[in-house]
C-alpha cells in the first residue's frame, strides 16, 4: 500500500502492507495514505487483523481513521466482531491511544509469542530503533515473508530473515548518511548485506525516504545482493512454494 518513511512522497503513502494468505487478510502497519489504497482492494469488514510494528506516526496515523470505518461498519451490521490489533505496549500512552470503543481488541506484542491467523503464522522479533519495535516473520505453508520494520543494524536480523522467500526490509539511508553518523535505520547496502548473509530469495527495499535519490539506495544494495528491488506501491508480490 505504501513504501515511504518518515513521510510520504507526493502521491505516495507511508508504511502499510496487506498480507493475503488463504482466508486471512492482515494489514501490517497503517501509515499516512494507506487507508484509501486499502479500501480500493478490500472493505473494512473483510480485514482479519492489524499489526503495528511500532508506534511512530508514519506507521500508525491512518489507523486512527480506520477505527471510524470499523465503527460505521458495526452500525450498518457489516462487521460485528471487534478487529484484533497487535502493537508494542510501549510507550504506554501511545498504546492506550489506539483503543477505541468496542470496535477494537488491543493486544500487546510479546517476544516469542506467535500468532496464528487462520493458517498464517506470525512471529515477532525485536528491532533496534528509537521506540520499541517488532519486526515479523510470517509463514504460510512453506512460504516465508520477513518484515524488518524500522531498525538500525542488528546482527540478529540475519537470523530472523534466514531463508525467507521475500525479505521486506527498510532502507531509509544511503551509505554516505550512515557514515555521517545517522542512526535508527538501515541503508540499502546494509539491508542487502543482511539479505545475502541470510540467503533470502528476494529483497524488497521499503521505508524509502522521499529526500533520497532512490537510484543510489538501490544501486548500493544491488552491489551487495543482486536480487533486490525497490518496493512498488500497489504492486502485488506473490510467494509460491
Ligand atoms: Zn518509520
Ligand atoms: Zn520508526
Amino acid at each position: 500500500m505504501g513504501r515511504y518513511g518518515p513521510y510520504p512522497a507526493p502521491g505516495g503513502a507511508c508504511s502499510g502492507y496487506l498480507i493475503t494468505a488463504g482466508e486471512t487478510q492482515l494489514l501490517v502497519d497503517c501509515g499516512a495514505g494507506v487507508l484509501s489504497r486499502l479500501f480500493a482492494v478490500l472493505p473494512v469488514e473483510n480485514l482479519t487483523g492489524v499489526i503495528l510494528s511500532h508506534l511512530h506516526s508514519d506507521h500508525v496515523n491512518d489507523f486512527f481513521v480506520l477505527r471510524y470505518a470499523l465503527e460505521v461498519a458495526r452500525h450498518q451490521g457489516r462487521r460485528v466482531e471487534p478487529l484484533p490489533v497487535w502493537a508494542p505496549a510501549e510507550p504506554s500512552a501511545e498504546f492506550a491511544r489506539l483503543a477505541y470503543r468496542d470496535v477494537i481488541t488491543l493486544n500487546g506484542v510479546t517476544e516469542g509469542e506467535e500468532l496464528m491467523l487462520g493458517r498464517l503464522r506470525a512471529a515477532p522479533f525485536p528491532g533496534k530503533h528509537s521506540l520499541p519495535v517488532y519486526g515479523w516473520r510470517f509463514q504460510f505453508d512453506d512460504s516465508v515473508l520477513v518484515y524488518s520494520a524500522d531498525t538500525e543494524y542488528d546482527p540478529r536480523l540475519v537470523f530472523q530473515a534466514e531463508g525467507a522467500d521475500l525479505f521486506l526490509c527498510e532502507a531509509t539511508f544511503t551509505a554516505a548518511q550512515l557514515d555521517q553518523g545517522l542512526k535508527g535505520h538501515l541503508s540499502g547496502q546494509q539491508a542487502a548485506m543482511i539479505a545475502r548473509e541470510a540467503q533470502v530469495g528476494r529483497l524488497l527495499l521499503t521505508h524509502l525516504s522521499p529526500a533520497q535519490d532512490l537510484n543510489v539506495v538501490l544501486a548500493e544494495a544491488r552491489a551487495e545482493f543482486l536480487l533486490t528491488e525497490l518496493a512498488e506501491e500497489g504492486k502485488v508480490y506473490t510467494l509460491t512454494t
